[in-house]
C-alpha cells in the first residue's frame, strides 16, 4: 500500500439528491486543475451486486466503463469531470462486498473464525478502497445514501477506522448537507446541518469540511454559526450554491476556497489552479448563439436520470456548435403513423436511445421512419440502431414483419437476433449465450474496437478509421440479412475488426441518419465532446435554420 496517497471521504446528510456525485466529481476536477492525479470511487449501500439488473426508473442510468463494469451513474460524472480511468474497482456495493467475504468464508480463508460485520466486512471495505489507490495522489471516496440509513453503517464504520489505517494527515471527511431557505421567515436555516453532523459525530466521524447546498450564498454570520455548532473552522464551511450549469460547480467551489482548504488539511503543496477551460465552457453554455430542439423518443422519458450521460453528451455537442439544446422527451408509446408529424414536427433532430423490453417499440419505429422520410437528422443508439435496421428492413427492403427476436420470437425476418456464439475481442474468448443465460453481467459489455468505412457520416465525424466504444446489449445485427439490406441502401459504416459484428449503420441521401450499436454518450466530455453528438447537433442546427 502507498502511504503517500491522500483520501477524501464524501458523505451526505439530511436528504438524498443533493448532488454528492457532482460534488465529488467537482472536487476531483479542482484537484486535477492543480496538477494532482485523482481517482474517484463510489461505495453504494444497496444489496444488488451491481446496478446492471436494476430498473432505470429506480436507479437511473447504468454507466458502463471500458472494462465492461455496469456501475452507478455517478461514475459518469466522475469521468466527465476528471481524467480518472475508472473500472470495476471504482464501484462497490454491499452486495459485492458480502459476495467476496462469503466466497472467502466458503473457501475457508477465515480459518474457523466467526465472520462478522466488524472486522470482516469493514476490513473488506477498507481493502476495496485501497484497490484504487495505486499511482494516484488523491482518492476521493463517495459514500452513497444519507447519514442515518441502516444500510450505510458498515461503510461509515469502515471509513471511521480507515483514519487509523492511513494516518490522520492523509485523510479528510467532507460532508454535504442542506441549508434550506425558508421564504416565510426570509432566512437560511442551519438546524438540519447541525443534526446531520451530530448524527455523523455519534458514529465517531468529525467532518473536516461542510458543503452546504443552498439557493443563496451563506453570509459570514451563518457560516460562523454552522462552524460553531458543527466544530469545523469557518473557512471549512463552503456554499454549494444551486447552479444553472453543472460544470459551474468546480468554479463555485474554487471561489469559496474549497481546493485551498483541502490542500491545507491534507498537507499537499500544489500549483495554482487552471480553470480557464471550465470558465470558457460555462460561458459558452450560458450564452449560446443558436438553438436546436431534439426529440428523444424513448421509454424512460419521465425520469431524465435514466438518460444522464445522453443528456450531457447532447449538451456537449450543443456547446461545441455554439448552440443551446432544447430536449423534448417523447413517450414512444404515444406515437403512431397518424400523429407522428404532429408530435415530432417541431424537432430539428430525432434521437432514439438505448432501451430494453417491448413497450413502445412500434412508436420508435414510426419515429425512425418519420425522420428518414422527412429528412430530419436521426441518431439511433443501441436499441435505436436496431430500430433503424428494423424500419429499413420493413419499409425499404420489403421484409414485412421484420423484427428483433427480443420482441417477436416468431418473426420471419429476425434482422436483429441473439447471436449464440461469437469471438469476443475484448476478452479474446469465444462467447456463447442463449435465451436462458443469466441476466446479470451477461451482455456484450464494455469497450470494443470498431473499424470505420471511409466516406460515411461516421468517418466524417470521427476522422479516423479505428475507434473504440462501449457496449451494453444482448442482441446483434443478423448477418444473414446483410447483403439484402446493403443492396437496398443500408450502409454498414462501422464493423468489428474481424467483420463479424455490425456496429454502425447509415443511409445515403439524407442530411444525417446514423445508428450505432454502442453507447457513444458514455465517452463524451464537456471539453472533448463526442464526435457523433457534435455532428448530430450540427446537422440538426442546419435543419433548424432551413
Ligand atoms: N435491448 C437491446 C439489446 O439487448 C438494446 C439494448 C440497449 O439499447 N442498451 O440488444
Amino acid at each position: 500500500m502507498d502511504y503517500n496517497t491522500k483520501y477524501i471521504i464524501v458523505t451526505g446528510g439530511v436528504l438524498s439528491s443533493l448532488g454528492k456525485g457532482l460534488a465529488s466529481a467537482s472536487i476531483g476536477a479542482l484537484l486535477e486543475s492543480r496538477g494532482l492525479t485523482v481517482t474517484i470511487q463510489k461505495l453504494d449501500p444497496y444489496i444488488n451486486v451491481d446496478p446492471g439488473t436494476m430498473n432505470p426508473f429506480q436507479h437511473g442510468e447504468v454507466f458502463v466503463t471500458d472494462d465492461g463494469s455496469e456501475t452507478d451513474l455517478d461514475l459518469g460524472h466522475y469521468e466527465r469531470f476528471t481524467h480518472a480511468k475508472l473500472g470495476k474497482d471504482n464501484n462497490f456495493t454491499t452486495g459485492k462486498i458480502y459476495d467476496s467475504v462469503i466466497s472467502k468464508e466458503r473457501r475457508g480463508d477465515y480459518l474457523g473464525g466467526t465472520v462478522q460485520v466488524i472486522p470482516h466486512i469493514t476490513d473488506e471495505i477498507m481493502a476495496s478502497i485501497q484497490l484504487v489507490a495505486d499511482g494516484v495522489d488523491v482518492v476521493i471516496v463517495e459514500i452513497g445514501g444519507t447519514i442515518g440509513d441502516i444500510e450505510s453503517l458498515p461503510f461509515l464504520e469502515a471509513i471511521r477506522q480507515f483514519k487509523t489505517r492511513v494516518g490522520k494527515d492523509n485523510i479528510i471527511y467532507i460532508h454535504l448537507t442542506l441549508v434550506p431557505y425558508i421564504s416565510t421567515a426570509g432566512e437560511l436555516k442551519t438546524k438540519p446541518t447541525q443534526h446531520s453532523v451530530k448524527e455523523l459525530r455519534s458514529i465517531g466521524i468529525q467532518p473536516d469540511i461542510l458543503l452546504c447546498r443552498t439557493v443563496r450564498y451563506l453570509s459570514k454570520d451563518i457560516k460562523a454559526k454552522i462552524a460553531l455548532f458543527c466544530n469545523v473552522s469557518v473557512d471549512a464551511v463552503i456554499t454549494a450554491k444551486d447552479v444553472e450549469c453543472i460544470y459551474e460547480v468546480p468554479l463555485i467551489f474554487h471561489k469559496e476556497g474549497l481546493d485551498n482548504k483541502i490542500l491545507e488539511l491534507l498537507h499537499i503543496w500544489a500549483r495554482a489552479p487552471r480553470l480557464e477551460a471550465w470558465e470558457q465552457f460555462v460561458e459558452k453554455y450560458k450564452n449560446p448563439e443558436h438553438s436546436v430542439t431534439i426529440a428523444i423518443v424513448g421509454k424512460y422519458v419521465d425520469l431524465t436520470e435514466s438518460y444522464k450521460s445522453l443528456n450531457e453528451a447532447l449538451y456537449h455537442g450543443g456547446v461545441s456548435n455554439d448552440c443551446k439544446v432544447n430536449l423534448i422527451f417523447v413517450d414512444s408509446e404515444t406515437i403512431n403513423e397518424e400523429n407522428c408529424k404532429e408530435i415530432l414536427g417541431s424537432a430539428d433532430g430525432i434521437l432514439v436511445p438505448g432501451g430494453f423490453g417491448p413497450r413502445g417499440i412500434e412508436g420508435k419505429i414510426c419515429a425512425a421512419k418519420y425522420a428518414r422520410e422527412n429528412m430530419v437528422p436521426f441518431f439511433g443508439i443501441c436499441l435505436g440502431m436496431q430500430i433503424a435496421v428494423i424500419e429499413i428492413a420493413r419499409n425499404i427492403a420489403g421484409m414485412e414483419g421484420a423484427h428483433s427476436s427480443e420482441f417477436d420470437k416468431e418473426t420471419v425476418y429476425p434482422v436483429i437476433y441473439l447471436m449464440t456464439e461469437w469471438y469476443d475481442e475484448r476478452t479474446q474468448t469465444v462467447q456463447k449465450r442463449n435465451v436462458n443465460s443469466a441476466k446479470g453481467g451477461s451482455m456484450r459489455l464494455g469497450a470494443y474496437p470498431c473499424h470505420i468505412r471511409k466516406e460515411t457520416f461516421a468517418y466524417k465525424a470521427y476522422d479516423v478509421e479505428d475507434i473504440s466504444e462501449r457496449h451494453r446489449h444482448r442482441y446483434e445485427f443478423n448477418n444473414d440479412y446483410k447483403d439484402k439490406l446493403e443492396e437496398k441502401g443500408l450502409i454498414i459504416s462501422g464493423i468489428s475488426p474481424n467483420g463479424e459484428l455490425v456496429e454502425i449503420v447509415e443511409i445515403k441521401d439524407h442530411p444525417w441518419f446514423l445508428g450505432c450499436q454502442f453507447h457513444p454518450e458514455f465517452k463524451s466530455r464537456p471539453m472533448d465532446p463526442h464526435p457523433l453528438f457534435k455532428d448530430f447537433i450540427k446537422a440538426s442546427l442546419k435543419q433548424a435554420k432551413s
